[in-house]
């Protein structure tokens, strides 16, 4: 089935719709078929809608102008990254204005201070990782030796991809959470459990933000069943619509095969599969 057809006649069960991007509406630079239209009708009949993204390298204005370029009009304040959802767990957790020792690259982060010096690190409320390319070994033996002497303090993973596609090499390139789990495993090793916070799909925080946003942007205060979200990955966003309690659904136009798609289970098992969006 394609979700246009769904959503022409199911629409009005929902306060709002949740888009995943890469595999679900673009394909690399290009818009997937239907996905144009999908806005276009979201758009006009005055449904809130946002984008949900673990790509934190990227400023929302980036993002934009990508989707835009592919033909997919958009503002950057429907863009909701991990490292947007850093605002709403700061709060919950008290980190606002406090310093954090900063891995790799780290977009524009306003709510907390980042140190870069691995010999002022003790001063360090935690450790952030980022992303990009970077001398690993530095930054990395630091925090590891940091958590050595203060394993109680949170290591804040924005973005918990393991690894995300190389379009050059067709190989993968080891993502923040893939490297995050690296340090998690060497700390393990000496019998310590790290408090890592990962913030992006599927885990909690990037929702509780977007939900937040969605209030705050259309003074709606949906309950999160009223919510759809459409995506293209069952570890990260059916699972992370499931476990936020919102409906979900796949299209199998990215990563995700209809021989996995009818093996799933538990969290991982989307409520409604679509062929493509049109
Ligand atoms: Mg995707």
């Amino acid at each position: 089935m394609k979700f246009l057809e769904f959503w022409n006649r199911e629409a009005h069960r929902f306060k709002g719709i949740v888009f995943d991007i890469d595999g679900t509406l673009v394909c690399g630079p290009r818009q997937l078929p239907g996905a144009a239209e999908l806005l276009g009708s979201v758009r006009a009949a005055g449904i809130p809608l946002c984008f949900l993204t673990n790509d934190g390298d990227h400023t929302m204005e980036q993002k934009c102008s990508f989707l835009c370029r592919a033909g997919l009009p958009a503002r950057p304040e429907e863009f909701i990254s991990c490292l947007a959802a850093l605002d709403t767990a700061a709060e919950e957790n008290d980190w606002r204005g406090r310093t954090f020792f900063a891995i790799g690259s780290l977009g524009t982060i306003r709510c907390l201070q980042l140190e870069r010096d691995p010999g002022c690190i003790d001063h360090c409320a935690g450790v952030i990782m980022g992303e990009g390319r970077y001398d690993w070994r530095g930054s990395w033996e630091a925090a590891v030796n940091f958590f050595r002497r203060h394993p109680e303090r949170p290591f804040i993973v924005p973005n918990p991809d393991l690894c995300w596609p190389d379009p050059v090499s067709g190989g993968i390139c080891i993502g923040a959470g893939g490297q995050a789990r690296c340090i998690e495993h060497l700390l393990r090793e000496f019998g310590i459990e790290l408090r890592i916070f990962y913030l992006g799909k599927p885990y909690p925080a990037i929702y509780r933000h977007a939900f937040r946003e969605l209030e705050r942007r259309f003074g709606i205060h949906p309950e999160p069943s009223e919510l759809l979200m459409l995506g293209d990955s069952l570890a990260s966003d059916i699972r992370g619509a499931n476990r936020s309690g919102m409906v979900s659904a796949l299209v199998l136009t990215g990563i995700t095969s209809q021989e996995q798609a009818l093996a799933a289970r538990g969290d991982f098992r989307p409520q409604y599969v679509f062929d493509s969006i049109n």
